[in-house]
C-alpha cells in the first residue's frame, strides 16, 4: 500500500519498531527487506500511527522541503481563482502530501487545522514556512476535537488560538465569486466555511431564476446567497442552529449591493430539518437543497445513513413543485458515491413522479482527493419533469 502511495500506516501492520518515539518524529519505514519504503509522521497515540510525507528514495526533511511542499500545493491551484475569491482552502492534508493538516484561506486570515499531534514538535517551522509563502496577517489555529486536550497539556496551545496576528478582525469577511460572506474561524465547524461546495453553490445559482428555494441544513447561507443572486424569487433557510440563521441574515446583508440578492425575499425557519419536512407537506419550493452533516460518522453506521440519505430526499420531494429541482449532498465518506446516489434514485423512484438526472458532482478542485478513504463529496441534482 505504501509503495502505490498510500500515506496511511496503522499500528497493526508495523512488524518491528526499533524504539518508542515522541509524537511527530520522523518515522523511516523500511519494507521487510529492510530496503526504504518512506518517511513519515509518527503519532504514538493514534492508530493511524505513521503519516507518510514521502515515500521512495531517501530525502532530508528540513525546511527547503517544506517549502517546496507549500509551494506545490499553491502551484496546483493558481489559475483556479481571480481576485473575486479570496476563501479557498490552500493545503487539502493527505492529498496534498501534508497528512492531517489542513490550510485554508479567508482573505487575509489563514486557519491553520491539525487533525494529528504529530505536527505540533514543528509547527515553529511549519508556521514560519507558510508565513514566507503567503503573507497571511492572521495565523489562526484549529484542532480537531480528539487532540484537543493533549495539545493543551503538551504544547500549551488551545482550539482558536493566534499564531501570527491578533483577535482584532477575527470575524473575517472574504469573497467567492465576487460574494461576500463571514467565516466564524474561532469556532465554526471546519475552519469557519464550507469551502468545498464553491462549485455545487455556482450551479445553485445557475438554477434558480424565478424560483422559490429551500436550502435544508442552510448553516450559513452559503447556496441561499447564490440562488439569491442568481434570481430566486425567495429563499428560505432551515437549520436546527440560531447561530447559523443569523449567520445567514448577515451573510445577505454583505451582499445587499447586489439587486437581485437585494429584491431576494429571505426567511430564516428554525427547526429540526426531519420534523419540519415531514410536518409542512402544503409548503412547496421550485429548488431545495438538501446538504446534511455526515449521516454516518463511523462505518458502523453506514447501512443506517444509505437509508436515512434515502428517506430524507423522499420528505424533501414531498415538497417540490412540477419543474423542480433537489440538490442533493453527502459529506460522509463512509457512504460511497455510488451508494449515495444509489438511495437518492431509488428515493425519486418511490416517489412516483419522473425525473430527470442532471448531473452529480465531486471534489471541489482546491479539495482534492487523492485515495478513497477521503473521497467524502458527492452530490446529485434531480430535476422533475413537468
Ligand atoms: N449546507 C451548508 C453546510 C451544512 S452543515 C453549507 O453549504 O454551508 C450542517 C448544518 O446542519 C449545520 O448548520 C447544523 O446546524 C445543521 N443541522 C444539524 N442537524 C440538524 C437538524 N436535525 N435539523 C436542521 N439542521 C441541522
Amino acid at each position: 500500500m505504501i509503495r502505490s502511495g498510500h500515506p496511511w500506516l496503522y499500528a497493526d501492520s508495523i512488524r518491528e519498531q526499533n524504539r518508542e518515539a515522541e509524537p511527530g518524529e520522523l518515522a523511516v519505514i523500511y519494507d521487510r527487506k529492510n530496503k526504504f519504503l518512506a518517511v513519515g509522521l509518527f503519532d504514538r497515540d493514534s492508530p493511524l500511527r505513521v503519516r507518510v510525507l514521502h515515500a521512495g528514495k531517501p530525502v532530508t526533511i528540513d525546511s527547503d522541503w517544506w517549502q517546496t511542499r507549500l509551494e506545490q500545493a499553491l502551484t496546483r491551484r493558481r489559475g483556479l481563482f481571480d481576485e473575486q475569491t479570496t476563501g479557498y482552502r490552500c493545503v487539502n492534508g493527505e492529498s496534498d502530501g501534508w497528512p492531517g493538516l489542513v490550510l485554508d484561506r479567508y482573505d487575509a486570515t489563514l486557519v491553520l487545522k491539525l487533525y494529528t499531534v504529530a505536527w505540533l514538535p514543528r509547527l515553529e517551522e511549519i508556521v514560519r514556512v507558510i508565513r514566507a509563502g503567503l503573507k497571511p496577517e492572521r495565523i489562526v489555529l484549529r484542532l480537531s476535537r480528539n487532540i484537543q486536550a493533549t495539545t493543551h497539556t503538551k504544547f500549551n496551545l488551545s482550539d482558536g488560538e493566534f499564531l501570527i496576528g491578533d483577535r482584532r478582525d477575527a470575524w473575517p469577511t472574504f469573497l467567492e465569486t465576487g460574494l461576500r460572506f463571514e467565516a466564524d474561524v474561532l469556532r465554526g465547524q471546519k475552519t469557519g466555511f464550507f469551502l468545498d461546495q464553491r462549485e455545487n453553490r455556482r450551479i445553485v445559482e445557475s438554477l434558480a431564476r424565478g424560483r422559490d428555494v429551500l436550502n435544508v441544513f442552510s448553516f450559513s447561507g452559503g447556496f441561499s446567497v447564490y440562488a439569491a443572486r442568481g434570481g430566486a424569487k425567495s429563499v428560505t433557510d432551515l437549520d436546527i442552529s440560531a447561530h447559523a440563521l443569523e449567520s445567514a441574515k448577515r451573510n445577505f446583508a454583505l451582499n445587499e449591493n447586489q439587486p437581485t440578492v437585494a429584491r431576494c425575499r429571505h426567511e430564516t425557519v428554525q427547526a429540526d430539518a426531519f420534523e419540519w419536512l415531514a410536518g409542512n407537506e402544503s409548503k412547496k419550493f421550485d429548488l431545495i437543497i438538501l446538504d446534511p452533516p455526515s449521516l454516518a460518522r463511523r462505518e458502523a453506521e453506514r447501512a443506517g445513513a444509505i437509508q436515512a440519505y434515502g428517506r430524507l430526499a423522499q420528505s424533501g420531494l414531498a415538497h417540490l413543485r412540477p419543474g423542480g429541482v433537489l440538490v442533493a449532498a453527502s459529506c460522509s465518506a463512509h457512504v460511497s458515491a455510488e451508494e449515495f446516489f444509489g438511495a437518492l434514485r431509488l428515493a425519486a423512484k418511490k416517489s412516483r413522479r419522473k425525473f430527470t438526472e442532471l448531473q452529480t458532482t465531486g471534489h471541489a478542485p482546491d479539495h482534492p482527493a487523492t485515495f478513497p478513504e477521503v473521497h467524502y463529496l458527492k452530490c446529485i441534482y434531480l430535476k422533475l419533469c413537468g
